[in-house]
């Protein structure tokens, strides 16, 4: 077996670096039919939909998909949203801009309320565009805007659209299980994350949690088969089971990698990990002369963009090479008009590894001589 200790570290926003007892629950073959395998995915939904504080009893529901992230969010538009709807996204970054493509490849109508990268919606503005569009149904945003390492306001903007009637739809990809959610301060009707992110497993598959009322309120038939929420649900429902070949081997590793969660004492726990690495970075990152890009009041603890050094000789390349070959894998940034690169705080990371990146990051730039 290859041991866990060469494996480089990642510093990135997901897949994230996980536990070697993650990866190890991992090497078993289940029987993806069996009860055995199908008890262990009721769980598994039961204990996520407790993770997020909500209940059956209240009408939520966890549905579990195949494939990444992206899988669920589309899932989302393609199941939920009538013939007739229309949904607000609420961008700035990458992934609201994702939700805007699969808008426009599904035939929804929508709408864009576009803020700049570092700077997050304005939920009464959002209330005056609920007001002048009587045909939008539904808001989606993203939580933590994974592109810079932004925290949009959803409890402020949830607040608006419940108060408006509409149905609110949130990407928490990267925040979910790493960050306190209240479902119901937040008025969630749809949140979506991914079992490599927050939670510590391994690519694999999508959560939807859902207000099911929500889902059942929709007269329109689905758009897509495979992504259909509806079906998928009846699935587990009926038998236990997903409906086409179930990601297995990630579901042992989830199994696993909640466990830890709740060894670490849930997302109180994690996201105190979280916050003390952040802490570390930013404070490590700062001495060595590196500016972030966001204004502190809308930065994250998971993920934080920095700036280039003013050096002209400075290339990420280089850069990311060095930091590889020091056994850390940094992230390019993903804004076109600021050159940026992105570290992550989040995955099995511990202040002795932030500390170990800073160092690695000092010894690069004496190596290129360069001041950030
Ligand atoms: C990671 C992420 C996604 C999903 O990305 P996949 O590559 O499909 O897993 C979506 N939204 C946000 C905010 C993310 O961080």
């Amino acid at each position: 077996m290859i041991p866990a200790a060469k494996d480089k570290t990642l510093f990135t926003p997901g897949p994230l670096t996980t536990s070697l007892d993650v990866k190890q629950a991992m090497l078993r073959d289940a029987g993806s039919w069996h009860f055995e395998f199908n008890a262990k995915v009721k769980a598994i939904r039961e204990r996520l939909l407790d993770l997020a504080g909500v209940s059956q009893a209240e009408g939520f529901e966890c549905v579990l998909l195949q494939g990444s992230g992206t899988f669920g969010v589309e899932s989302v538009f393609s199941s939920a949203i009538p013939e007739s709807g229309k949904v607000l996204v609420l961008a700035n970054g990458a992934y609201g801009e994702r939700m805007v493509a699969m808008l426009e490849c599904l035939r929804i109508d929508h709408s864009i309320y576009r803020t700049p990268e570092d700077t997050p919606p304005d939920p009464s503005a959002i209330a005056g565009l609920l007001a002048e569009d009587a045909r939008i149904t539904h808001v989606a945003m993203v939580h933590c805007e994974t592109t810079t390492g932004i925290m949009n306001p959803i409890e402020a903007v949830g607040q608006v659209v419940a108060k408006s009637g509409r149905q609110f739809i949130v990407d928490a990809m990267s925040s979910f299980a790493g960050v306190e959610i209240d479902f119901k301060q937040a008025c969630i009707d749809f949140l979506i994350t991914s079992a490599n992110k927050c939670i510590e497993g391994v690519p694999g598959f999508s959560i939807v949690l859902l207000r099911r009322s929500c889902l059942e309120s929709n007269p329109t038939q689905p758009r897509c088969l495979s992504l259909d929420l509806m079906a998928q649900l009846k699935g587990f429902e009926k038998n236990g089971q997903f409906r086409y070949s179930p990601p297995t081997h990630s579901l042992l590793a989830f199994e696993r990698a909640l466990e830890e969660l709740e060894m670490e004492g849930g997302v109180a726990g994690r996201s105190q990990r979280y916050q003390e690495n952040h802490r570390v970075l930013m404070e490590g990152m700062r001495a060595l002369g590196f500016r972030s890009y966001l204004p502190d009041a809308c930065q994250s603890y998971l993920i934080t963009s920095f700036h280039f050094p003013r050096d002209d000789r400075f290339t990420f390349d280089v850069f990311y090479r060095h930091l590889s070959e020091r056994g850390m894998i940094i992230y390019p940034g993903k804004i076109s008009q600021v050159d940026l690169f992105r570290i992550g705080s989040i995955g099995r990371l511990f202040v002795a590894d932030m500390q170990a990146l800073v160092a690695a990051i000092e010894a690069t730039l004496k190596e290129l001589e360069m001041v950030p």
